[in-house]
């Protein structure tokens, strides 16, 4: 019998310079924790994440915040990396318990705006319109129906509306400290990393940057000037610009070397980039054979529904970004949308 390799359990750590991490559980996910980073400021602890939102999440919380040697009721703020259930789900509790304010960037306040707010029916009107669109084969259409029915029977996904803006480039609202928002659009449209300054030089780079894994780059956003993935490489080299001597991530650990590591994620997107390239140049292509043709952590036959759905958006977005780049077009012609290489 084999057996997963076990990664260490991560543990409430204090990290120097008035910063801890306390690990909080993702139940059921292979991600394991979200590591939330707990800043000392003249008004209280800053949280920096605060995790999934779920009573076993929020306890880890609660008990590693007193580990650190505070409570959920000091915390002032809550500093947003990112409008992700597993950075931002357990914002509302935190503020609920202590009054702290919760920070974001206007581009991710606009998308908890959507989910709190955008009519159920048109959101499966325009799935399956996407879906169609790039050839789906309809075994695929009707799994994206089933799922819809199934969920909204469950109670509506509801986010923390953010009180505070992280505004690129300016300091965030942390007395005492100096810590820069970096906007890192890309994993989602208002991404941020936070620098700390003052002699620190660490960064907080929340999904962006991580030592072993690569955030999902999907195409979040259908208008036809929006290019994530481009905007990720963008914000790759930005953060690599950065003075940064040591990368605090939101997930697994602490590692050293950022321009490196943002060097090996691009080197990575490129490789995907031009593969695909290679494949239109044979023959023209749907997103959907696309996707199919592309590289995923298992068989596209075993991906399920919600999966392929990840995979679709994360080949969309390569595929925008060759169109952007002038490598690749759209066939004309009706019916499902075909690429060719350029
Ligand atoms: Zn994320
Ligand atoms: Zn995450």
């Amino acid at each position: 019998m084999t057996t997963a390799p076990s990664r260490p359990t991560p543990r409430v750590a204090d990290l120097g310079n008035g910063v801890w991490t306390v690990p909080v559980p993702i139940p059921d996910n292979p991600l394991g924790v979200t590591l939330v980073y707990v800043l000392e400021t003249e008004a209280g602890p800053v949280l920096v994440d605060a995790g999934w939102d779920d009573p076993i999440s929020y306890q880890a919380l609660v008990d590693g915040l007193i580990e650190v040697g505070t409570t959920i009721e000091d915390v002032h703020g809550v500093l947003v990396t990112h409008a992700h259930p597993d950075h931002h789900g357990l914002s509302e509790k935190v503020r609920e318990a202590s009054g702290a304010w919760i920070a974001l960037h206007a581009a991710d306040a606009e998308q908890v705006d959507l989910i709190n707010n955008a009519p159920r029916e048109a959101w499966l009107r325009h799935h399956l319109e996407v879906l169609t669109l790039a050839g789906a084969p309809q075994d695929a259409l009707d799994a994206l129906t089933r799922h819809r029915e199934v969920s909204v029977t469950r109670p509506r996904l509801h986010y923390a509306v953010p009180d505070r803006e992280l505004v690129h480039g300016e300091l965030a609202p942390a007395p005492g400290r100096a810590i820069r928002t970096v906007w890192t659009p890309g994993h989602t449209p208002g991404h941020v990393c936070l620098h700390l300054e003052d002699g620190d030089g660490r960064l907080l780079s929340g999904d962006h940057l991580l030592p072993s894994i690569t955030p999902h780059i999907g195409l979040y956003d259908e208008a036809e000037e929006a290019d994530p993935l481009g905007d990720f490489l963008a914000s790759l080299t930005r953060v690599a610009q950065l003075p940064i001597t040591g990368v605090l991530p939101a997930h697994e650990h602490v590692f050293s070397d950022a321009a490196g590591r943002a060097a090996e994620v691009a080197a990575l997107h490129e490789e995907r980039l031009s593969a695909l390239r290679t494949r239109l140049c044979e023959r023209s292509l749907t997103l959907w054979q696309i996707a199919e043709g592309m590289d995923w952590n298992r068989p596209w036959a075993q991906l399920g529904a919600q999966n392929r759905q990840l995979a679709l958006s994360e080949a969309a977005a390569h595929l925008r970004h060759l169109v952007k780049r002038g490598r690749a077009q759209a066939e004309a012609g009706g019916g499902p949308a075909r690429y060719t290489a350029l």
